[in-house]
């Protein structure tokens, strides 16, 4: 069977964007408000010789009683489940967050093959510093991105399939 690579987050830190970019179609809804990806999307993505199955998710925010938020955690907590690697997602314009710390932690239980991806590094050279601070949350080597711009996905792609 093919792997699975799940990607989760937090809400608005750009899975959605990155699982379109890497599938090469619009299939998932990308907008600013945070929380559009309401279940789970899954995609075949080729990758050099690699095959694997990709899937979106909702965002994870750890401890709420929002209802719609809630379920976005269970559909998270669901793909993590099922994958085989997990891509985590988050933001270098909000920097690390609480709940980055929380999502890390849950990651860590699950004990998943994680590649930290640290998405929005649209100018590698201006932003360079502020991924630095994401070896805070305890999970290696950040994987700086741009899903706009397509930049460092082909090392983030190898470090993924790595882990297969
Ligand atoms: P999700 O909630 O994590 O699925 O996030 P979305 O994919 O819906 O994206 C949330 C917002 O972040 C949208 O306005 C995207 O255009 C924006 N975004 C996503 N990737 C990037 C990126 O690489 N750079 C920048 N500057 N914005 C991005
Ligand atoms: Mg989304």
């Amino acid at each position: 069977a093919k792997p699975i690579v799940a990607i989760v987050g937090r809400p608005n830190v750009g899975k959605s964007t990155l699982f379109n970019m890497l599938v090469g179609e619009r299939l998932s809804i990308v907008k600013d408000t945070p929380g559009v990806t309401r279940d789970r999307i899954y995609a075949d993505v080729n990758w050099l010789n690699y095959h694997f199955t990709l899937m979106d998710t909702g965002g994870i925010e750890p401890e709420t009683n929002n209802q719609m938020l809630r379920h976005m955690r269970e559909q998270a907590e669901m793909a993590i489940e099922m994958a085989d690697v997990v891509m985590f997602v988050v933001d270098v314009k909000q920097g690390v967050v609480d709940a980055d710390y929380k999502v890390a932690e849950m990651l860590r239980k699950a004990q998943k093959k994680i590649v930290l991806v640290v998405n929005k590094v649209d100018n590698f050279d201006k932003l360079m510093p502020d991924v630095y601070e994401f070896y805070n949350l305890g999970l290696g080597d950040p994987y700086p991105i741009s899903s706009i711009g397509k930049l460092g996905i082909g090392d983030m792609l190898d470090e993924v399939t790595a882990l297969f």
